[in-house]
């Protein structure tokens, strides 16, 4: 019998997978997941997501065994190991879901001209990390949609394909060897309370998610302390849920809640439509604005306060806190947070970025490198200046202090939105602030300061 390969990246599920369908159609299957050296070499093997991959690989394998099948993992050069791994099978063809950074279209070119120069054949499949391919709809000028607006109409224009069951049998190919799964037990450093990952994890959030939150979401996804969003951000990254899937859910719940919620899908694959036509954007400004920014040097101590969480203002200090409990931050902790290191403290945004990076359970290049961009006003915002108030913001998305509340503990026994400006009770009760900082920067100093940057002087 015919044997296919599935090698398997960021698209750790079993529902809604054409590639899988597509193997295991008539054939025997290698379900592949190699631990890439490349991904290790390139930084990005960051523990809070290693542990995360681990639990989906069990559960992956886990649902494969429960079709008959299993996981085959390798390490080493995940071309190389393909390779290997069709050649001991004698697999006559691989199939592999489309991706958009720099890292995952080299890895598909090696692959196609490795294996072909073997006489076996690559199948690249659309659709499976987006529910829109990169690509599907362009301006007529250019490569990519360079504002949310129209993209998001012509994206909201387009038919889904419908979404796939999960095949019913597995067949692997007798004999086929493979290392022992990891665990998260073996990872150190990682952030207490970290989310646990897999599909059939992601699974039951999206139910309850559908079922208890999403008709919310428009009025309460700013709400800090509410923590009133999907959290599914880590599934989507990882693939096990698939995008295609989510949003004909989402619709199918109706009603402004969930509008809002595809809404925010559709910028996922907005992101992914600029960086799939512009990967230097991962690293480069996308649009620059020559800006001088501080160096790192000089910025030491700044950039030090701002990943401890000991700025001196509150929100801004919970948030960085939150992301080193939790490797997540709420998203407008995350614009907050961003706000205050590119343009308050003036420190370039790859500083910010591969601080999220080094934590974030869901840090994912095209979202994080080009959130970020759109923060510090290189990507895609169209007023790229705007700096957000760290307090004004606080006193808006966490109106009673209760996020910060949560974890800042040297603010607890303040009450109410006192708690955002903390120094304004230096003298009435300094038992309460010893052991919270003043402020690093005056708001005003620090405006001036990325202003004058920015323009050049
Ligand atoms: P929900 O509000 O429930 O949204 C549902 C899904 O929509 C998210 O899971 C996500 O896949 C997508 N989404 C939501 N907002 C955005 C957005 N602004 N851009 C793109 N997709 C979005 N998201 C990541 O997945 N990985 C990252 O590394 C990442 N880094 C970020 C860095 C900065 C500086 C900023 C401002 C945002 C970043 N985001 C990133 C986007 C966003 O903050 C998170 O996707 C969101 O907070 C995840 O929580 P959730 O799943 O509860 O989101």
């Amino acid at each position: 019998m015919n044997v296919s390969v599935v090698l398997f990246t960021s698209d750790l599920r079993l529902h809604d997978h054409p590639a899988l369908r597509a193997a295991t159609e008539a054939r025997q299957v290698v379900p592949l997941f190699v631990r890439d050296r490349g991904v290790a070499d390139a930084g990005f093997a960051a523990p809070n997501r290693l542990a995360f991959l681990a639990d989906c690989l069990r559960d992956l394998d886990a649902g494969l065994r429960e079709r008959g099948g299993r996981l085959v993992v390798r390490s080493g050069d995940v071309v190389d190991e393909v390779c290997k791994v069709a050649a001991e099978t004698d697999a006559d063809e691989v199939h592999l879901a489309a991706d958009v950074s720099g890292y995952a279209r080299l890895r598909e070119r090696r692959l196609r001209h490795a294996l072909e120069a073997e006489g076996r054949r690559l199948h690249v499949h659309e659709t499976v990390t987006t529910a829109v391919a990169p690509g599907a709809v362009t301006p007529a000028s250019s490569g990519h949609f360079a504002v949310f607006t129209p993209y998001f109409r012509h994206w909201s224009g387009l038919p889904l394909r419908d979404p796939l069951a999960a095949p019913r049998a597995v067949r692997v190919p007798d004999g086929v060897g493979s290392e022992e799964l990891p665990t998260r037990a073996g990872v150190p450093g990682l952030s207490p309370d970290l989310a646990t990952g897999g599909e059939s994890t992601g699974r039951k959030q999206l139910a309850r998610w559908l079922r208890d939150g999403v008709a919310t979401y428009e009025d309460r996804h700013d709400d800090l302390a509410g923590d009133a969003t999907s959290r599914l951000s880590p599934h989507l990254h990882f693939g096990t849920l698939s995008p295609v899937e989510l949003v004909h859910r989402a619709r199918r719940a109706d009603g402004p809640g969930a509008e809002a919620f595809v809404r925010q899908l559709a910028w996922r694959d907005f992101h992914r439509q600029v960086l799939a036509d512009r990967p230097a954007a991962a690293t480069t400004d996308y649009r620059t604005k020559h800006d001088r920014w501080r160096s790192e040097r000089t910025a030491r101590e700044d950039i030090a306060a701002w990943k401890e969480g000991r700025t001196g203002y509150p929100l801004i200090d919970a948030a960085m806190r939150q992301l080193r409990h939790e490797g997540w931050m709420h998203n407008r902790g995350r614009l907050l947070t961003a706000s205050f290191l590119t343009k308050t403290l003036y420190v370039d945004w790859r500083v910010g970025a591969r601080h999220f990076l080094d934590l974030l359970v869901d840090g994912d290049v095209a979202n994080n490198q080009l959130n970020w961009q759109w923060m510090a006003g290189t990507g895609t915002d169209t007023r790229p200046n705007r700096v957000l108030n760290p307090v004004t913001q606080a006193k808006r998305h966490d109106p009673d202090g209760a996020y910060v509340r949560r974890w800042v503990p040297e603010l607890a026994g303040l009450e109410g939105p006192a708690v955002h400006e903390p120094w304004k009770l230096r003298g009435l009760d300094r038992a309460v602030l010893d052991d919270y900082p003043d402020p690093i920067v005056d708001l005003a100093e620090g405006l001036a300061r990325f202003r004058k940057g920015r323009a050049g002087e």
